[in-house]
């Protein structure tokens, strides 16, 4: 790594990541709090209803449910994984940051997954409880939870939040070691299904001190006030939630993405910075609405989850010619960020995603024969550190696979670092697809696909798309004499996925191209699907 070493707190001090995040909000009294009293800052701002939420009410509402909670599950306890399913919402970091002080694992999950995938998930995460919404509490039908589930928008719930008896003024204390389990994140890793990602409060604590550090190192990236526009279950938007914390930031929060409520909050809250993915960077340059809202308060955008072309980002910058691109590149395995941009003359990279965080080592490997490459070859990056994850919970083999036996994580992506230290994404070697930056593995959509009575064979790769970035197309090999067509096909898979899973782009093929072993050759059928050679 080029960059100054990271200092963190000493290994062995038992500490969540709440903790340490609150912790850094009153040590560094970073410029948004200016004097002021930390409590009567606002955190979070719910956009369409304009309710909000101050540190104050944060900080007890956090210890308020600790508490409730510890007394109405008395079995709850550190090392259980609670599964959260919710559309953002005020009460959902309120909730994850609970959870994390009394050593609940926390592993949220897209609420607009279908019921299988649902279900698939908590296989894989085990938990004792699920949090849940009137709309998504249905996902669980199929599924076993011995603590039940919570429903996050009953009067119950709501009154654990706001108690102010005696008890919380010393709640039970839970030692929480840095090297406990914090969070699942789902993610299909380089390849097969969804795993679930182990990240520790080490792991949460080093990334928060990463992105603490270099906000206020870089003030132009400091964001006073930022939008989500982010999930609050993917890596991405998870980790920026935290961060906020320690930087006493107010973020806006959007219930469901819509381009024009963004666009309307911008104005109405004077949002000075969005972390974003590429596709949203798209529809900015291309969207006629940006006219009619007052967007002059914004100064940086924070892109990562997917590859920005240097096209897209020079066209955005002829449009907004003062604001600024952050690119960041990370994975859930790494914890969120591992690479970004830094000060004005770094983000005119385009094209490059900046150099590695201080929280990490890397070296670009040659993908066949395990050999590290010099300076401006391209290979595969290996990525080493505290931020990288514990491994795939339950899943040792494929943990074995990806993080090898001195703490290397092989990250799928083919890359190189030129002499300056600055990292470019050249392509993927994994299977991933990825959709608006939201993963979707092709072996999920393959195994519904080879489910259909006329279907002999199929294999599903990544078609490029402008909007979305990357979308999902289908090679099928139907049964002699059988005239399924490509509406049917997106059809069936849409009827059992998540709506940004769909299949979106078919064709027809003789025979899935495989090597000798029976796995389907990906880079093959995507030349063909670029090529135009594949009848549709
Ligand atoms: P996720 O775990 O969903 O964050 O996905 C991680 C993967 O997204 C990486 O391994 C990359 O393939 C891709 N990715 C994330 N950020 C970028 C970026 N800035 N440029 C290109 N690819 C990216």
């Amino acid at each position: 790594s080029l960059r100054p070493s990271l200092s963190l707190p000493p290994i062995d001090q038992p500490l969540s990541t709440a903790e340490f995040a609150l912790s850094l909000l009153r040590k560094s009294s970073p410029p948004a709090t200016s004097g002021k009293d930390i409590d009567s800052l606002i955190y979070l701002v719910y956009a369409s209803s304009g309710d909000n939420l101050t540190y104050g009410e944060l900080r007890r509402g956090v210890r308020s449910l600790a508490v409730s909670l510890r007394e109405r599950f008395p079995s709850l306890s550190s090392g259980n994984v609670a599964f959260i399913l919710s559309p953002p919402s005020l009460h959902v970091p309120v909730l994850y940051l609970a959870l994390m002080s009394i050593g609940v694992v926390v592993s949220p999950a897209n609420p607009i997954g279908s019921e299988s995938e649902v279900s698939h998930q908590v296989e894989v995460s085990k938990p004792v409880i699920a949090f849940a919404t009137s709309q998504t509490v249905q996902k669980f039908r199929s599924s076993s939870l011995p603590l039940g589930v919570v429903l996050m928008d009953s009067p119950e719930f709501l009154s654990w939040l706001t108690r102010s008896d005696s008890s919380l003024v010393n709640p039970v204390q839970v030692r929480v070691n840095q090297s406990d389990p914090a969070a699942i994140l789902f993610s299909s890793g380089t390849t097969g299904r969804v795993k679930g990602v182990l990240l520790t409060h080490r792991n949460l604590i080093a990334s928060t001190a990463v992105s603490h550090k270099r906000s206020l190192d870089n003030p132009v990236d400091y964001e006073r006030v930022g939008l989500f526009p982010l999930p609050l279950f993917h890596v991405f938007g998870f980790m920026m939630m935290i961060r906020a914390i320690s930087l006493g930031e107010t973020l806006v929060l959007l219930g469901r993405f819509e381009l024009e409520a963004m666009l309307k909050a911008v104005e109405k809250y004077k949002v000075t910075g969005m972390p974003v993915s590429p596709p949203l960077i798209v529809a900015l340059y291309k969207s006629e609405l940006t006219k009619k809202y007052d967007l002059r308060s914004l100064r940086s955008l924070g892109c990562g989850g997917a590859p920005l072309g240097k096209d897209i980002a020079e066209r955005f910058k002829q449009k907004f010619p003062d604001v600024e691109i952050v690119q960041g590149y990370g994975l859930t395995e790494s914890s969120g960020p591992a690479s970004a941009t830094f000060g004005p003359e770094e983000t005119v990279r385009y094209g490059s995603v900046g150099r590695i965080s201080e929280s990490l080592e890397a070296k670009i490997v040659d993908p066949s024969t395990g050999e590290a490459l010099p300076p401006g070859k391209t290979g595969e990056l290996w990525l080493r550190g505290p931020i990288i994850m514990k491994g795939y919970v339950g899943n040792e083999k494929a943990t074995a696979e990806t993080v090898d036996q001195e703490g290397w994580l092989k990250t799928g992506d083919l890359c190189y670092i030129d002499s300056e230290g600055f990292l470019y994404i050249v392509d993927r070697l994994k299977e991933l697809i990825k959709y608006k930056a939201y993963q979707v593995p092709p072996v999920e959509l393959e195994q519904i696909l080879q489910s259909h009575p006329d279907v002999v064979d199929a294999a599903v790769v990544p078609f490029p798309d402008e909007d979305a970035g990357e979308i999902p197309m289908a090679f099928i090999v139907r049964k002699p004499g059988s005239n399924l067509n490509e509406a049917q096909i997106i059809d069936f898979v849409a009827k059992q996925v998540a709506p940004y899973k769909k299949v979106r782009r078919v064709a027809f093929i003789k025979a899935i191209p495989k090597n000798p072993a029976g796995k389907i050759l990906r880079r093959e059928l995507t030349k063909i699907a670029v090529g135009g050679n594949a009848s549709k």
